[in-house]
């Protein structure tokens, strides 16, 4: 996997002044660059409008979440159809935010990568341990779980629509703890190792495993260059353009630098 995926999640952040002139900024800053995917997920009232900003452009639109029902009685809610009809090809799902601040269970997680993969969506699907978990030396077995219950009755022929979002819950939002490159490195190598036990060798080896977690212009580069690392989730660093961008160069770069080595 050389080509590196770059995925901004902007969370419950910007106006749609703030939407407009940070998609405009990225857009006009994938211009100058080739050879790594970029996706965006701003909140759901400007997925429209940032829709419009993206199109013709290097820059794909991903929700951040969806309702695992094609319509109906679901007050506030939005729908898989609604995304695809808005333009979005990504959605984030199992963030932790959602999993631990709105009590999503890993059976309602796996509901809706179901509904979502079969619907034509590509899933971010996150998982990651907590810092609890991680110093009762659990991380295996939470990953393993997360897993196996998320991602249970797949059908296989949705597997390559599938995005693997490795989050430490520890690291993320600038908590002061980072993961170091050696921890992501093994923990995604659980997650592979995992994946490849429940669906196959070939699938495990084809799939993308993004690590999101405080990933900051100054980390990328040692982040993004360890093995198994193949792109990045932002948070907090895709609500500066110019903070997203040297991300996205940084990934550039190491897809450049596993190519000449291969
Ligand atoms: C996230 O919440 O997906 C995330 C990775 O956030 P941050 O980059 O701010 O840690």
């Amino acid at each position: 996997m050389s080509r590196k995926f770059i995925i901004g999640n902007w969370k419950m952040h910007t106006t749609s002044a703030e939407a407009r002139q940070l998609a405009k900024a990225v857009v006009v800053g994938m211009s100058r660059v080739a050879r790594v995917s970029v996706a965006i997920c701003p909140p759901f009232p400007y997925l429209a409008l940032v829709g419009e900003i993206l199109k013709g452009s290097r820059v794909a639109l991903g929700a951040q979440n969806l309702y695992p029902e094609k319509e109906g009685a679901f007050t506030g809610e939005v729908s898989p159809t609604m995304l695809l009809d808005l333009g979005c090809k990504y959605v984030i799902l199992g963030h932790s935010e959602r999993r631990h601040k709105l009590g999503e269970s890993d059976t309602f997680i796996n509901h809706k990568v179901r509904v979502a993969l079969a619907a034509g969506l590509n899933v971010i699907f996150c998982v990651g341990e907590t810092l609890v978990q991680r110093n009762a030396g659990r991380t295996k077995t939470v990953l393993d779980r997360q897993l196996v219950q998320g991602l249970a009755h797949l059908s296989a022929v949705t597997l390559t629509r599938l995005i693997i979002a490795y989050e430490p819950v520890w690291a993320i939002g600038s908590t002061g703890h980072d993961a170091t490159p050696q921890q992501v490195q093994e923990a995604h190598a659980i997650i592979r190792h995992r994946f490849g036990r429940m669906f196959g060798t070939k699938s495990a080896e084809a799939l993308s495993i993004q690590y999101g977690g405080s990933v900051k212009p100054k980390n990328a580069t040692a982040l993004l260059s360890r093995l198994g690392v193949d792109g990045a989730l932002i948070g907090g660093a895709s609500l500066h353009a110019s903070q997203f961008l040297a991300i996205v160069r940084a990934g550039i770069n190491e897809a450049q630098t596993e190519e000449e080595s291969a």
